[in-house]
């Protein structure tokens, strides 16, 4: 997401955030993944997502509301950010976002079980 308030003409590394914590993603150099309409979700929360989701098969039920990445109104388990509560995120982009971030060579995902 863009920090409230940006200037669209203008926009600063320090303006992009992750939808899910708010940390600045890009002016940090966090690893981060965008989704539909400029939402972001970096490694971190992402990581919280999977262990959450896919690992441990909990989640919650978004109960209409749609997924902050992929805007879809989706019926599969979700991660929701406990830090913004607006922000969540279904079980098909977590799984999406996670094979990514393996790809890329990210140590921390390496070693993440791919379940499904
Ligand atoms: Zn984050
Ligand atoms: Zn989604």
């Amino acid at each position: 997401m863009q920090r409230p308030g940006t200037d669209p003409q203008n926009v600063q590394p320090e303006d992009i955030l992750c939808d899910f914590c708010r940390r600045a993603t890009w002016a940090k150099d966090i690893p981060s993944i965008e989704g539909h309409h400029g939402s972001i979700i970096c490694t971190d929360c992402l990581a919280c997502a999977w262990t959450e989701v896919v690992e441990l098969q909990a989640g919650v039920d978004l109960e209409g509301a749609s997924c902050t990445m992929c805007l879809e109104e989706r019926s599969d388990p979700a991660w929701r950010s406990p830090l913004h509560e607006e922000a969540s995120i279904c079980r098909r982009c977590i799984k999406l976002g996670g094979r990514a971030f393996r790809k890329d060579g990210q140590a921390a995902w390496g070693a993440k079980p791919d379940k499904d």
